[in-house]
């Protein structure tokens, strides 16, 4: 068990200003295996402090230097990738193979790609316009908010480029998985990050979080989470008209066209919904098959689902552990209860738990999914796939754009023109083309209700600096 009884801010272990305490608990098992402090604004006030006072050494920090210290970052989270990824399964349940392949991989590509973004804008230099020199200054204070279901990763899409930048950041992680943000804090301060850059205080995102968003001193909000709790920190941030970026929820549409190679696009579909236990913002939960292969592909989901053994994180045979939390369980479930309630048909799965303790959830396909149902329309966040028949290409666009999020997509075809042609019309930050990887350089956010702004590589750097004309320095 872990018990963690300090935030950390302004470099030092700090106790929090009042008591109050977060359980974290395998969702396996319902084990204890982390206690963490619940935080309060006071904790929050004395973060955004250091943060600001950290801030303009940090900014006039050569960004050579600020680079050295996210490659050490980077080589710390690689050399600890089996433990902070055991970490990781133990929060928030995902199979060790997989948080040990995915999970700390990603946070440490996205360090990666934060430093080498900001090495590509050292080399381009600064702009000119006519006599204008134009220049690239860190935002500020940055709060980082973000979710439970890639907690490390997550983290560090916000974090790296924020220092890269120049920018101070005061972190509030999940509260459901907070473990790996504070193996995170002692990472950087192995790497010698100056006291201040980065300050960690959890707690509840109604009181910790909304008091990050609400702090006059925090410049920038970085939000990852529910579209719900999206729209609550636009509000708030609204008053102190802050810069916000928004990554929120997903319903995204995987379009099989007819010429696909079924043999390979229908078991890399079901990966796309299921990886991560379902719980990707990006999950590809719809499945859009042209109506006559929908015999065909129902037979091959099934077929392809059977292998997404279900199982204790531990297990390395297990490819779906359980889902975060019984919380989510219950959430979970009632979708699928709301799928057959509503007509959809059940092909595979269905809501009786596989394993009678712990928060698993049968891998559950469902077909004759209508656009207008709820399983079709909102985000479910669990292994469950719904497919839907379509009969032309153009109804395949309409059902894949009527929903309120815009986040991702994919289109399955072995004529890549016809491909493109098809991602094109859908209205989402980004469509994978034939089960391409995730691309952590590429830009990656949503349109419509899945947020604002976008993160990795590039992009995601420049979301966090303000733009300064410099009139006759050109
Ligand atoms: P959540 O919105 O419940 O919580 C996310 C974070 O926000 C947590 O740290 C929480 O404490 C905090 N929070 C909640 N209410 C808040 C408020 N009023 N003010 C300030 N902070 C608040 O989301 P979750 O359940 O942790 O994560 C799942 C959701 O995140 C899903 O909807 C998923 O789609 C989304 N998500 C999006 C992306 C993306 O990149 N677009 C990535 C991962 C997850």
């Amino acid at each position: 068990m872990i018990e963690r009884k300090a935030f950390y801010i302004g470099g030092e272990w700090t106790a929090p200003a009042a008591g109050g305490v977060t359980e974290v608990r395998d969702p396996a098992t319902g084990e204890l295996v982390g206690r963490t402090p619940r935080g309060t604004a006071e904790d929050v006030d004395a973060a955004v402090a250091a943060a600001r006072a950290a801030f303009e050494p940090w900014a006039a920090t050569p960004p050579t230097e600020r680079i050295a210290v996210l490659d050490r970052v980077r080589d710390a989270l690689r050399a600890r990738n089996d433990e902070l990824a055991d970490l990781i399964s133990a929060e928030m349940g995902a199979p060790r193979t997989f948080s040990r392949g995915a999970h700390v991989t990603m946070a440490v590509n996205n360090f990666d790609a934060a430093a080498r973004a900001m090495e590509e804008i050292l080399a381009e230099g600064e702009e000119t316009i006519g006599s204008t020199l134009v220049v690239r200054e860190p935002v500020g204070v940055v709060g980082a908010i973000t979710p439970w279901n890639f907690p490390l990763h997550q983290i560090s899409a916000k974090v790296a480029p924020a220092l890269a930048a120049g920018c101070t950041v005061v972190l509030k992680p999940s509260e459901v998985a907070p473990l790996s943000a504070y193996a995170l804090a002692e990472i950087f301060a192995e790497a010698g990050l100056p006291a201040g850059v980065f300050n960690l205080v959890g707690g509840a995102g109604r009181v910790v979080g909304e008091r990050i968003v609400a702090h006059p001193d925090v410049d920038m909000v970085s939000f990852t989470g529910s579209t719900q709790a999206g729209r609550r920190i636009a509000e708030l941030a609204a008053t102190g008209l802050k810069k916000v970026t928004l990554e929120l929820g997903g319903k995204s549409a995987n379009i099989l066209l007819d010429d696909a190679d079924l043999a390979v696009a229908v078991p890399a579909a079901v990966k796309q919904c299921y990886a991560n236990t379902g719980q990707a913002c990006a999950a590809l939960s719809r499945l859009l098959v042209p109506r006559s292969l929908l015999d065909e592909v129902e037979r091959r989901a099934a077929e392809a689902a059977t292998a997404w053994t279900v199982g204790q994180p531990s297990d390395p045979s297990a490819k779906l552990g359980p889902v975060a939390s019984p919380d989510q369980q219950r959430s979970v479930l009632g979708f699928i209860d709301s799928g057959i309630a509503e007509g959809a048909r059940l092909v595979l799965g269905g809501p009786t738990p596989p394993i009678a303790t712990g928060a698993f959830v049968s891998p559950t396909i469902f077909s004759d999914v209508t656009g207008d149902m709820t399983i079709a329309q909102e985000e479910i966040f669990g292994p469950v796939l719904s497919i839907l028949p379509y009969d032309t290409e153009d109804e395949a666009v309409r059902i894949a754009n009527s929903v309120p999020y815009g986040l991702s997509g994919g289109v399955w075809s072995t004529d890549r023109d016809r491909a493109v042609a098809l991602a094109r019309r859908l209205r989402t930050g980004q469509v994978v083309l034939n089960g391409q990887p995730l691309n952590l350089r590429a830009p990656f956010g949503g349109y419509g209700q899945s947020g604002l702004g976008r993160e990795y590589g590039r992009y995601g750097l420049e979301e966090y600096f303000e733009i300064k004309s410099l009139q006759g320095a050109g």
